[in-house]
């Protein structure tokens, strides 16, 4: 299991929360750093260090780092190692990094974790989707290209790291876990920089190593509808955590949301909830946890979480009611065993 803190009842969280901001003076040594763009996304790091010029570097580098992952994995840019592997990947195998296989590795396993909600497949049809433009494909397109959406069609050869596609059609894109991945790189960075406290921050995708000013790290998570709005405030220590919501990337067109995470079995956005929270050991694991309650709906994806045992979830589901797994559950929420007695304090 991960940090004790992660375990502080939600319902504590106000309380922590209003004596963190009374005890956070501006100091000196925190150095912080926000970079837009980069992935498509804002990078944010921040750190604690007793040499100012040490620090700037450590964070130079986390930044020179998540370059590095986005000159590789991004779909967007068509000289990319991941381009490349779209490109030719389904005439015969295509040699790759060991990096990118590795990832490649960790995404299969996702998959098979989540029952198939996670997809980085799902790019043979979510490539036709411009959620800025407001396009989408027709129902038409959408069945065309639905039987190349499936992570079985991605053949890996760790003896010659290579990877294949088994039929035409098949796209594969890590939007769904290369964030989570570059935080985990990131908080590695620092660490063997000997630098132990600190955030870095990839979009929704966040880790936290040690705490701050002595008390837990505070994270709201916002509101699905209501920006300015958190449904609740976590203390954190040492932990990751990753929020997908269907907020960050759609168009609503006839009532309708669509937006970017997409159901790996209709090739439609996948709206069983508003928002996903994952907390775990490590942002690759939770960036390729958060979306599958979107597919799988709530209830399946806490009995996931809950089986693997180093996973905490907060989901808010389409009517408003937030879930969570038994391990945030705030008292009042708490079913009492059937068996139980009651309480004679
Ligand atoms: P963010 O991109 O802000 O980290 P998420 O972690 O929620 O947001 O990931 C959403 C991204 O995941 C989408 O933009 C897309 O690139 C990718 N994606 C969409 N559907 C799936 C899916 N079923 N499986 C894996 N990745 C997906
Ligand atoms: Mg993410």
């Amino acid at each position: 299991m991960s940090a004790p803190t992660r375990r502080v009842a939600a319902a504590t969280a106000v309380a922590v929360a209003l004596a963190s901001a009374l005890a956070a003076p501006a100091r000196a040594e925190w150095l912080s750093r926000t970079v837009d763009g980069t992935m498509g996304t804002r990078i944010v790091v921040e750190l604690w260090s007793d040499d100012h010029a040490a620090g700037e570097q450590a964070i130079d580098a986390v930044m020179a780092e998540m370059r590095h992952i986005d000159t590789t994995m991004s779909t967007y840019k068509p000289d990319s190692e991941i381009s490349r592997v779209n490109a030719h990947a389904a005439t015969g195998p295509v040699k790759i990094s060991s990096e990118l296989f590795g990832l490649l590795e960790t995404a299969l396993e996702y998959s098979r974790i989540t029952d198939g909600a996670f997809d980085i497949t799902y790019a043979s049809v979510g490539f036709m989707y411009d959620f800025r433009a407001h396009h989408r494909p027709t129902e038409q397109q959408i069945d065309a290209a639905l039987p190349a959406v499936n992570y079985h069609h991605v053949l890996l050869d760790r003896a010659t790291r290579t990877v294949r596609f088994s039929q035409a059609g098949v796209r594969i894109d890590l939007g769904g876990i290369a964030k989570g991945y570059s935080v985990d790189r990131g908080i590695e960075i620092l660490q063997r920089r000997g630098i132990h406290h600190a955030m870095v921050q990839a979009g929704g995708d966040s880790r936290i190593i040690g705490d701050r000013f002595g008390k837990p790290w505070i994270v709201g998570i916002r509101h699905p509808d209501r920006r300015d709005e958190v449904i609740a405030r976590l203390p954190l220590v040492d932990t990751a955590i990753s929020t997908s919501g269907d907020y960050e990337r759609y168009f609503d067109e006839n009532g309708v949301r669509y937006h970017h995470i997409i159901d790996p079995r209709t090739g439609h956005s996948a709206s069983a909830v508003r928002s996903a929270t994952v907390l775990a050991p490590t942002a690759t694991r939770t960036d390729g946890l958060s979306k599958t309650a979107f597919v799988l709906g709530a209830e399946a994806a806490i009995a996931i979480y809950e089986r693997l045992g180093d996973v905490d979830a907060i989901i808010v589901k389409p009517d408003g009611k937030v879930l969570y797994t038994k391990g945030l559950a705030p008292p009042q929420a708490a079913q009492p065993p059937a068996n139980s007695q009651p309480d004679k304090k």
